[in-house]
């Protein structure tokens, strides 16, 4: 549940931070990018508690990382790409802090 939550609270920090004087629509740019979570529809069971998404799911994958942190080079791309790794680093954490 805290992971969750987390999902929120760290964009909206970031959003604050960074990007003052546009951080609603930062915050809600960041907050679509949980669309990659769709690709967990995918596996065959979609939710598991004890699963690593990273690695696991194809937008979790180490090469969708990737692509992530050349989107950051964008600027047009980059607060999708803001929203993503934080996302990536918030699941990676989830993984391991169990
Ligand atoms: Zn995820």
């Amino acid at each position: 549940m805290v992971h969750i939550l987390l999902h929120f609270i760290v964009p909206a920090l970031f959003s604050f931070i960074f990007y003052r004087h546009m951080a609603i629509k930062a915050w809600l740019i960041m907050m679509a990018t949980m669309i990659v979570d769709l690709d967990h529809l995918l596996a065959t069971s979609i939710y598991y508690p004890n699963r690593c998404s990273i690695g696991f799911h194809p937008l979790h994958s180490y090469i969708a990382i990737i692509i992530y942190f050349i989107l950051l080079s964008f600027p047009k791309a980059r607060i999708v790409a803001i929203g993503l790794i934080i996302h990536i680093i918030l699941d990676f954490i989830d993984c391991y802090a169990k």
